[in-house]
């Protein structure tokens, strides 16, 4: 009697630890995944104007064809980029990736800022521009001008540098300006290049980047990518191959700006394979700033089309990225004393959604555990008591 009495207490004991173990493990699934902060107070210095006659110079190198891959237009291209850093600092450093893609010859460029500061940024973009404007109904064998897919971009990068190396002694980071070549030439609705795969210049660069930095000396925090940023109708996605932590603080970073339509609070959600693909894989936290370019009448109705042109590029859309940015490197990486800044950083501690639910699956049947083995030796201490 005395025995039944005794179990029954154990198992109502039990029974409320494992409400409880539940009820304490279940918000979990609620909590916010990243931590509040508010953008530091500093005078933003990206010109949306110079920006966009970046993107207009870029279109005027070839108005044939462009900057397609292994075309003349592609080699002034790179050399225009060159010239402008040079015009920020004739000592700008810079270094040439060249590969090749079916035997056609490629080349991505990289500029370095701060090279003594081991920690690096990634800042990217496709700068290739189209072959064929493959969904264009009227015109698909025409090259794509690639105003806003392309373009824009990399004038956005232009811009960035001219900004942030006016502050560079005060921030404490290291910066890459990276403009990749061949990302735009794949099969969408028709084939593109013959044989050419999506981001083919930020494969090759990842494959070689031991080249491109001191594994030994150099560690990289994040790479943010900047793709079709200039458009009008700026909208960007949440896009989920991004480490959500560091793109969930470019949103925050742009909403706090004001800029709450091009950072919606439920963006749309989109998978894209784009040049910060390689890099995720590579093991570096990595963002995609990118628009909603599929079915999107509404938005962007222009992607490889003849249309994606200067008359649909937007001078507001270029500031709100390259301000965005420009306050987000700062947020992170403004050397002052007293910064109240607190980010997501490092952003390589990413617990994604899949990650927590792993974690609390672990807790509850650790606990389980623990309370079986416990009842099941209080029961046997109990019986042998009482035998
Ligand atoms: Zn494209």
């Amino acid at each position: 009697m005395i025995l039944i009495k005794k179990s029954y207490k154990i198992v109502i004991i039990t029974f409320f630890a494992l409400i409880f173990t539940v009820a304490f493990t279940f918000p979990i699934f609620f909590l916010p995944r990243n931590i509040k902060f508010t953008n530091i107070d500093i005078e933003l210095r990206f010109n949306s104007d110079e920006a966009y006659t970046y993107v207009a110079d870029q279109i005027n190198i070839n108005l044939t064809s462009y900057r397609i891959p292994g075309t003349q237009g592609r080699e002034e291209c790179a050399e225009y980029f060159i010239s402008k850093f040079q015009q920020i600092d004739s000592g700008f450093n810079f270094m040439l990736h060249n590969f090749t893609v079916l035997s056609v010859g490629c080349q991505n460029v990289l500029f370095k800022m701060n090279e003594n500061i081991s920690n690096i940024l990634i800042l990217g973009t496709h700068y290739d521009s189209r072959a064929k404007a493959t969904k264009d109904s009227a015109n698909p064998t025409l090259p794509v001008p690639g105003a806003n897919d392309g373009a824009s971009g990399s004038a956005v990068l232009i811009e960035l540098a001219k900004a942030l190396y006016q502050r560079k002694q005060d921030l404490s980071v290291q910066i890459w300006f990276l403009f990749f070549d061949a990302e735009d030439q794949g099969t969408d609705n028709a084939p593109g290049i013959s044989g050419w795969d999506w981001c083919e210049g930020s494969n090759k660069f990842v494959q070689d980047i031991d080249h491109f930095y001191n594994s030994s000396e150099e560690i990289f925090d994040a790479m943010i990518l900047l793709d079709m940023v200039g458009g009008t109708n700026l909208r960007f996605i949440s896009e989920q191959y991004s480490t959500s932590s560091l793109l969930n603080e470019l949103f925050e970073t742009g909403q706090q700006l004001g800029f709450t339509s091009a950072f919606p609070s439920n963006p749309t959600v989109g998978t894209i394979t784009d040049d910060h693909v390689p890099f995720i894989n590579y093991g570096i936290p990595s963002a995609d700033l990118i628009i909603k370019f599929w079915n999107a009448p509404s938005e962007w109705p222009y992607h490889h089309t003849t249309e994606d042109d200067l008359t649909h590029i937007s001078n507001h859309s270029l500031e709100i990225t390259g301000k965005t940015v420009e306050q987000f490197i700062y947020n992170n990486y403004y050397d002052i004393d007293n910064n109240p800044f607190q980010g997501n950083y490092p952003w390589s501690n990413d617990l994604n959604l899949l990650d927590t639910d792993i974690l609390i699956i672990i807790i509850l049947l650790i606990s389980s555990v623990g309370i079986i083995v416990t009842i099941s030796y209080l029961y046997l201490r109990l019986k042998k008591k009482n035998s």
